[in-house]
C-alpha cells in the first residue's frame, strides 16, 4: 500500500480485473532524503537487494519493498477484511496503483545501475563506478 494514498478504497469491478491486486504485493515508507555520500552509499546498499525500489515523491524519498501480503488469497481476495489496517481501508480504487501510472513520482528507482546513474549525474559526489548490469528489482 503507498501511503500517499489516503482515499477510501472501494470493491469496484475495477478490482476484480487487477490480477494479483497490485495494491497488495508492496509496502513503502518514507526515509530521510540523502545529503552525504555516506548516504548515497547506504541508497546503493539498500537497492542492491532484490524486490527493492526506491522513488522521490513531492521532494522526499521513500523506500519500496516489493513483497505480497500473506492475507491475498488465491482468489484475489482480503483474507481479514473486517480487520485489515487502516492504510488498506483508506485505500481509493479511484485513484490507485492499477489506475495511475507512475503515482506522481518525480524519481522511480527500480535498480542499482539507476540509481548509480542518478547519483553521477545529479550530485556531485565522484562515483566512478562503471554500470553493473544489475536486474530490474520489479516490475
Ligand atoms: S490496485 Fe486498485 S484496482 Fe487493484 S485491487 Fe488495489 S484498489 Fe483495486
Ligand atoms: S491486509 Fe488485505 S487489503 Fe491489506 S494488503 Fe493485505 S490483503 Fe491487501
Amino acid at each position: 500500500m503507498n501511503k500517499n494514498n489516503k482515499n477510501k478504497r472501494n470493491n469496484s469491478s475495477q478490482c476484480a480485473k487487477c490480477l494479483p491486486a497490485k495494491c497488495c504485493l508492496y509496502f513503502a515508507f518514507e526515509i530521510d532524503n540523502p545529503e552525504t555520500r555516506k548516504d548515497y552509499e547506504s541508497l546503493l546498499w539498500k537497492i542492491a537487494h532484490d524486490k527493492v525500489s526506491l522513488y522521490i515523491y513531492r521532494k522526499k524519498w521513500h523506500i519500496m519493498v516489493h513483497t505480497r501480503c500473506h492475507f491475498l488469497t488465491a482468489d484475489n481476495k482480503c483474507g481479514i477484511y473486517e480487520q485489515r489496517p487502516y492504510l488498506c481501508r483508506e485505500h481509493s480504487a479511484e485513484d490507485c496503483e492499477y489506475t495511475s501510472d507512475d503515482y506522481g513520482f518525480s524519481e522511480h528507482f527500480r535498480s542499482y545501475d539507476e540509481l548509480l546513474a542518478y547519483i553521477q549525474k545529479n550530485t556531485s559526489f565522484r562515483f566512478k563506478h562503471k554500470p553493473t548490469g544489475s536486474p530490474l528489482n520489479c516490475d
